[in-house]
Formats: structure tokens, C-alpha cells, sequence
């Protein structure tokens, strides 16, 4: 179904400080509608390539030196992040990135500057309606409420700006299991009922391919293989080194 493709990365290669090469050569495809996983260990370049679709990889010093990025058969190069937001693209940061002093609603509200009023309003109540917790906890500041609770302060407040497709860099990052379940399984319902498309970074490469529907595994800047998700849990290989069974 080549025709559901929402982002396509061809090729590409990046530096940092003009000298750093961290990828070099990475092709993925996004179909509207899916979850998609970038998985690989540490240092493997996956925040790298959401940073370059995204357009952050600028305020990082890094560059696009070679290959081509599309959304919607459009090059998202030379748009800004906040163009790219308006263009229905956003990334989730890696390590939460809540402001620390703003309580959980007005973090949720940061996240509304490209919406009117009104539809910062029915956001907010479609972000409580996925996310209870943060119903809960709204008047709370969000420094002072756990790391899974900031971590989906992170998401819902992305959103806040109606995205049809999220960048999640690394959402079960130092959360227990149960927590990386619970927002696991509110990715999968905000992708099923909503029809957001997620492109997600993860070390966790058995809880990923548990959610998502196709997977691209990264390996020191290179694309080593990809697939169905149910295949890539059931290959020897992702087996052996991906899922810690022999
Ligand atoms: P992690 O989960 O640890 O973030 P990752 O797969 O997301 O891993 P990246 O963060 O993309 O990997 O980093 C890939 C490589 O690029 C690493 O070797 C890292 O040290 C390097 N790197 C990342 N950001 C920068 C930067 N701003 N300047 C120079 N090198 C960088």
C-alpha cells in the first residue's frame, strides 16, 4: 500500500558539528494510520533520525548532508520545527520535558499555541479522556508528580496541537513495566480511535513490537532490518540480540 505513506526518509546522512557522522544511509517509511517502531541500543542514531524529521536537529548543530525527507510527498527541508508542527508533525522528546514549575493543565496548554480557544478547550478534554491521570493530577505542578505522569504530560500536551502524526522519542524510559503498559496501551487507542500515526523510538524492543505494526531495527547509523512486527518477534536474530532469549 504504497499510496498510505505519510513520511518517507531516503537515504539520509547526518553530522554533527560538521564532523560527527551518526547516520549514514537511513531509509523508513511512516503509512498513515500505523505505529511504526525504530528500535536499536544505545548511541544506534534513532533520536537522531526523529530529530531530523522533526527539524531539531538544527538547534543541535546537526545537518542533513545527504538523502531527502518527505511528508506527504513534500520535503520537510528548511521547515522549521513549528512549521512542521502546523503541518501536523511533532516530536515527544526524549526525558520527558515538562516544565517543571507550570502544574499539569498549563503544561497541557503550551502545547495549544498553534489552536484557537476553543479548540484548546475539546484538546484538553481529549487529552483527559485518553489520559485520566492527568485529569487527576491537573492542578498538580508537574515537578511534583511522577516520572510516568510527566511522561504523559509530555505526550498529551503534543496532542494539544492536533498532530496526525507523533514523534515518540523513547516513552518507557526509566518507567516500571506496568507504567510502560499503561502508556503503551493509550498509544494503541490514541492510534485506533483517533487515527494518529506514531513513529516511536525504543531500546524496549519487546514492548514495542508488541505494539506496533512494523518495526526498522538501527544499528550504529544504518538500518539492519525491518518487517512486520509479528515477524521481527518471532526472528532468530531479534530474538538473540533484541529480546534476551537465546
Ligand atoms: P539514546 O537512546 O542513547 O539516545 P539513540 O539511538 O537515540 O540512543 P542518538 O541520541 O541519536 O542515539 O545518538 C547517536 C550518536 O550521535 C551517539 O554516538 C551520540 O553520542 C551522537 N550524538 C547525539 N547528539 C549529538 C550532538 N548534539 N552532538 C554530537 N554528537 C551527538
Amino acid at each position: 500500500k504504497a499510496d498510505d505513506t505519510l513520511l518517507e526518509v531516503n537515504n539520509i546522512e547526518v553530522i554533527y558539528n560538521h564532523v560527527i557522522l551518526v547516520l549514514k544511509g537511513v531509509s523508513l517509511k511512516v503509512p498513515k494510520g500505523g505505529i511504526t517502531a525504530l528500535l536499536g541500543g544505545n548511541g544506534a542514531g534513532k533520536s537522531t533520525t526523529l530529530k531530523a524529521i522533526s527539524g531539531l536537529l538544527a538547534s543541535e548543530r546537526g545537518e542533513i548532508t545527504k538523502g531527502s525527507i518527505q511528508y506527504h510527498g513534500e520535503s520537510t527541508q528548511n521547515r522549521s520545527p513549528n512549521d512542521l508542527v502546523r503541518g501536523g508533525i511533532i516530536q515527544v522528546m526524549e526525558g520527558r520535558h515538562c516544565f517543571e514549575h507550570l502544574t499539569i493543565e498549563e503544561n497541557l496548554m503550551t502545547g495549544a499555541y498553534t489552536r484557537s480557544a476553543a479548540e484548546a478547550k475539546a484538546g484538553l478534554e481529549m487529552v483527559y479522556t485518553y489520559f485520566p491521570r492527568l485529569r487527576e493530577r491537573r492542578k498538580s505542578q508537574a515537578g511534583y508528580t511522577s516520572g510516568g505522569e510527566q511522561q504523559m504530560c509530555a505526550i498529551g500536551r503534543a496532542l494539544m496541537s492536533k498532530p496526525e502524526t507523533v514523534l515518540l522519542d523513547e516513552p518507557s524510559m526509566g518507567l516500571a513495566p506496568q507504567l510502560v503498559e499503561e502508556i503503551f496501551s493509550i498509544v494503541k487507542n490514541l492510534n485506533e480511535q483517533e487515527g494518529v500515526s506514531f513513529l516511536l523510538a525504543e531500546q524496549n524492543t519487546n514492548v514495542a513490537l508488541r505494539y506496533a505494526h512494523y518495526g526498522y531495527i538501527l544499528e550504529s547509523g544504518r538500518i539492519v532490518m525491518d518487517g512486520d512486527a509479528a515477524d521481527l518477534r518471532e526472528n532468530p536474530d531479534v530474538k538473540e540480540f533484541y529480546l534476551g532469549v537465546g
